[in-house]
């Protein structure tokens, strides 16, 4: 039930906010783990984990202290002078993720700009494609953030329509199609990098075949281009593994030495969760041989690499680790998509469950227009303390903070069948 108390704060959103998002009406001000209380006391499972940013669980103690004690001892630096936690942060990061360097950001988009820099002067310097020509492969349905650039190469139209002039280099080709990818690399010399999502996040949880990413990495090696992997929702254990393209090795933070299945990009993009939800920090890692296109002057940011974010990034990598998220993350997203299949088999209302490790969504039942119907489940799963939200219209996604336990797990399984039981139809 929406209270005059939770209007009062939607209400000034409403009045003074620029009207970017349209959030389900709910107003939060506390989190615990998978748990966040709204501003009359409701509590609430969070089964969106802001867009999978909290992986690690609303204010984990252990991130929290760490950064506290950070906070009263040094912010921000700025890198015209080297602080005394970010060449740490750096060790820890890269040898986590088997590269030799790492690139320090904030958001993800920033992120996605940074590689998409690298990956042009790579081309221009070390593969020889002619001044300004440099083309980059991206995949249909992408989602890799919001600046001018990177809308450019965005297929949905309210994302993107009177933002141009568009930035051109980008060359669109359609997710999961490896022939297609193979004959577009093939015919252009100009090709840099192709830039891909394991598992579309935004676009609905997308999931391509089993072998489209490792196929993808050969051809982009056989062809002399860059293969670049934004795991910015995918990455940090969400999908039962560290990153979605280990695909589904079980060696929790040994990918490197497990070649075998873990399928390592050329340039890795990281965001979200690589904070635990505390603060913007994204990363971007790769070996020397395309960093070192990267000189002093021509890339940066004033709170990249501050030591908050660095000591934050750190604990949020341990916490990971020792709490074996990934390792959950696989185990209970099995037993997510085992019931809700169950559910599905004798429902009219979803249509299918499908996803990776946390990372799920369910699609709605719904060829309407103006696909009311999966918002209206979501308010009801909102009066049953569970938070989730749709996108495109008739998925809902599904992706916890992967601290949930196989208990919390049920119950949210008996919550979200029992809200679906309600939209069947009756006869
Ligand atoms: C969220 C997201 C981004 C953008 O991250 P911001 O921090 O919002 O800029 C980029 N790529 C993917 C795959 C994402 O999910």
């Amino acid at each position: 039930m929406e209270t005059n108390n939770t209007n009062k704060y939607i209400n000034l959103e409403k009045k003074y906010g620029a009207r970017d998002y349209s959030p389900i009406p709910v107003v939060l001000k506390k989190g615990k783990g998978v748990f966040m209380w709204d501003v009359d006391g409701k509590k609430y499972y969070d089964f969106l984990s802001a867009y999978s940013a909290v992986n690690q669980g609303h204010c984990h103690p252990r991130i929290l202290r760490e950064m506290k004690k950070q906070a009263g001892q040094l912010t921000l630096t700025s890198r015209a002078f080297h602080n005394n936690v970010l060449g740490k942060y750096m060790e820890i990061a890269t040898q986590y993720f088997g590269f030799e360097r790492l690139l320090p950001m904030n958001t993800g988009a920033e992120g996605v700009e940074t590689a998409i820099k690298i990956a042009r002067k790579w081309g221009y310097l070390k593969k020889g494609i002619p001044k300004d020509k440099a083309q980059i492969v991206v995949c249909t349905q992408n989602f890799h953030g919001r600046t001018t650039t990177v809308i450019s190469f965005s297929s949905d139209a309210n994302s993107k329509d009177y933002f141009g002039p568009h930035t051109p280099g980008f060359i669109e080709i359609e997710y999961n199609n490896l022939t297609l990818l193979e004959k577009t690399l093939k015919e252009n010399k100009n090709i840099t990098a192709f830039l891909v999502e394991p598992i579309q996040g935004e676009a609905g949880v997308n999931v391509p075949d089993e072998d489209f990413i490792s196929k993808a990495k050969g051809i982009c090696k056989k062809h002399n281009v860059l293969f670049i992997v934004d795991e910015i929702q995918t990455g940090m254990g969400r999908t039962g593994s560290l990153l979605a393209a280990c695909g589904n090795c079980s060696c929790e933070n040994k990918c490197e030495r497990q070649k075998k299945t873990y399928v390592r990009p050329d340039i890795l993009i990281l965001g979200k969760a690589l904070s635990g939800g505390f603060y913007p920090i994204s990363a971007v890692l790769c070996d020397d041989e395309i960093m070192e296109v990267i000189q002093p002057g021509q890339h940066g940011s004033t709170f990249g690499g501050n030591p908050m974010a660095s000591r934050i990034a750190c604990i949020a990598l341990e916490v990971l680790q020792e709490e074996k998220l990934m390792q959950n993350a696989r185990r209970l997203g099995t037993i997510f998509r085992e019931k809700i299949n169950q559910y599905i088999s004798e429902s009219k209302v979803v249509i299918k469950v499908r996803g990776k490790g946390l990372l799920n969504a369910i699609i709605i039942n719904d060829d309407t227009k103006d696909k009311k119907l999966a918002w209206d489940i979501c308010i009801v799963l909102k009066e049953k303390g569970l938070l989730a939200k749709p996108t495109h219209g008739n998925i809902i996604r599904f992706a916890p903070p992967l601290v949930i336990t196989e208990k919390q797990i049920n119950e949210c399984i008996q919550i979200i069948c029992d809200t679906l039981r309600q939209f069947e139809p009756t006869n």
